[in-house]
C-alpha cells in the first residue's frame, strides 16, 4: 500500500532516520495515542526519550550539540511521529523551529551553551510565547510589557495558548520594550528567554481542547517576572522580526504534522474499505470509495511534495515565507479534506471514538489555525505576489 512516505529517492541516512522514527512512534506513541488524547495526558516521558535519539536537535548545528540535519530530513523524521500522535508531533515541530532558530540566528555564544546545547541534547523543551488573549492574527498588537529594572527587566502581561507553556523548561516570550508614550508598533517589541521556574511565570490549567488534547497548551500570566539582562535575545526591538523567522520554520513543522495527520487517516481508510463489506462485497469496490481514496491519496503527495520543496528551499536562503505559508495551506486544509473524508468512508463507526479516524479529523482541525490561521497564510502569499510585481 503506496501511502506512507517513498523511501527509493531518499539517502540511506535520512532512510535510517525515517526507520528510527517510525519505530519509536509505532512502539512507544501510537499505541497509547488514543488514551493519552481521552485522558490529556501530556507524555514528558516519550518526549525525553525522542529528546535521547537527538529528535529535540535534528536541525541545530553539531556544533551545538545537535544533529546538523537538513530540514527535509527533519520533516522526514516529524512526518512519522505526525502519523501516529499530532500531539508529540506539535512539541517536537515547536522546539525543533521556533526557539531552537532564534537561539542559532540570534543567540550569543553563553546563550547558546546556557540553553541550545540542552535544548538539542533534549535535556531542555522550549516553547514561544506570542499570541495573547486580544492579539492573535495581529500579533503585533501585543501589549505584554518589559521595563528596565536597573541592568534587567521586569515582565508583565498575559500570554494565550502556549504550546508547552505548562510544561517546558524554557520559553521564547515576546513582549513590548517601547513605552506606552512612544508606541514602536511591531518594533516595540523584543524577545526574552525565560527559565519556566523564574519567580512570577504563572501557567494556567490546561485548556481543554478539541483536539490535540494530549498537548499542553496554557495561557501564561507574567506577574513581576525578573530577568537579568542577558535574557535578551539579539536586539532590543527586533522580537516581532525574530518571531516572524521562527514562524517560517515552523510553519514547514505544522504543514508535515498535517501532512501525517492526513496519511495516517487515509492509510486507516484504504484498511477499512478493504475490510468493510456492504452489498455482498468490500466496500473498495464501489467506484464512488475508489475515486474518494484516490483524491485523497493525491492531496497527501501533492502536501508533502510542497513541504519538501520549501524544506530545500530553505536550506538553499532565507526567503521561505511565502512557501512556507503555501506548504502549511495546502497541507492544512488537504488534512481537514482527507480526515473528513476518512471519517466519511467509516460510516457510523467513523464518528465513534472506538475507531482512529474521528481523533485524526479533531487533530486536523488546529492545522488550520495556530502558527497563522489559513487566511494569515493566503495573506502573507498574496502580499509576496505583490512584492514581485
Ligand atoms: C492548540 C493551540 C496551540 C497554540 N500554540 C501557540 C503557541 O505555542 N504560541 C503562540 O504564541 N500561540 C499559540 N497559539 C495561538 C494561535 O497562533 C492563534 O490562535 C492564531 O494565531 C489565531 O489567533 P486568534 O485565535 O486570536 O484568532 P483571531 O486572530 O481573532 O482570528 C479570528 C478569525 O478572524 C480571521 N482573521 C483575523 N484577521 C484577519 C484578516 N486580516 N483577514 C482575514 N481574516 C482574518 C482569522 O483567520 C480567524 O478566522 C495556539 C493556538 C492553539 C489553538
Amino acid at each position: 500500500m503506496a501511502t506512507g512516505i517513498e523511501t527509493a529517492g531518499l539517502t540511506d541516512l535520512q532512510r535510517q532516520i525515517v526507520d528510527l522514527a517510525r519505530d519509536f512512534a509505532r512502539t512507544h506513541i501510537e499505541p497509547h495515542a488514543a488514551e493519552w488524547d481521552r485522558t490529556k495526558h501530556f507524555a514528558r516521558d516519550v518526549i525525553d526519550e525522542m529528546g535521547k535519539l537527538g529528535f529535540l536537535g535534528m536541525v541545530t548545528p553539531e556544533e551545538y550539540d545537535g544533529m546538523g540535519l537538513d530540514t527535509v530530513t527533519y520533516l522526514l523524521a516529524l512526518e512519522e511521529i505526525a502519523a501516529a500522535d499530532a500531539s508529540i508531533a506539535v512539541s517536537m515541530s515547536i522546539h525543533n523551529a521556533i526557539p531552537t532558530t532564534m537561539l542559532v540566528k540570534h543567540g550569543t555564544e553563553a546563550q547558546k551553551e546556557r540553553w541550545l546545547k540542552p535544548m538539542a541534547r533534549g535535556e531542555i523543551l522550549a516553547g514561544f510565547a506570542l499570541s495573547e488573549p486580544d492579539a492573535g492574527s495581529d500579533a503585533a498588537g501585543l501589549r505584554a510589557q518589559a521595563v528596565r529594572d536597573g541592568d534587567g527587566w521586569v515582565l508583565n502581561g498575559a500570554k494565550a495558548w502556549a504550546t508547552n507553556g505548562g510544561t517546558a523548561d524554557l520559553m521564547m516570550i515576546m513582549v513590548r520594550t517601547d513605552t506606552p508614550t512612544a508606541r514602536r508598533g511591531a518594533k516595540g517589541i523584543s524577545t526574552f528567554i525565560v527559565p519556566t521556574d523564574t519567580p512570577g511565570y504563572r501557567p494556567g490549567k490546561p485548556e481543554d481542547k478539541m483536539g490535540l488534547r494530549a498537548s499542553n497548551t496554557a495561557a501564561i500570566a507574567l506577574e513581576e517576572l525578573r530577568l537579568p539582562a542577558a535574557a535578551l535575545l539579539g536586539e532590543e526591538g527586533m522580537g516581532f522580526v525574530y518571531a516572524m523567522e521562527g514562524l517560517d520554520a515552523g510553519r514547514l513543522g505544522i504543514a508535515i504534522q498535517a501532512v501525517g495527520i492526513a496519511r495516517r487517516a487515509l492509510e486507516h481508510a484504504v484498511a477499512y474499505c478493504v475490510e468493510r463489506k456492504q452489498f455482498g462485497k468490500p466496500i473498495r469496490e464501489f467506484e464512488a470509495v475508489q475515486f474518494k481514496l484516490a483524491d485523497m491519496a493525491t492531496r497527501v503527495e501533492a502536501a508533502r511534495a510542497l513541504a519538501h520543496a520549501a524544506a530545500v528551499r530553505k536550506d538553499r536562503s532565507d526567503s521561505v515565507s511565502q512557501m512556507a505559508s503555501m506548504a502549511k495551506l495546502l497541507a492544512s486544509e488537504t488534512a481537514m479534506w482527507v480526515t473528513t473524508q476518512a471519517v466519511q468512508l467509516f460510516g457510523g463507526y467513523g464518528y465513534m471514538r472506538d475507531f482512529p479516524v474521528e481523533k485524526l479529523f479533531r487533530d486536523a482541525k488546529v492545522t488550520e489555525i495556530y502558527e497563522g490561521t489559513s487566511e494569515i497564510q493566503r495573506i502573507v502569499i498574496a502580499r509576496s505576489l505583490y512584492s514581485r510585481a
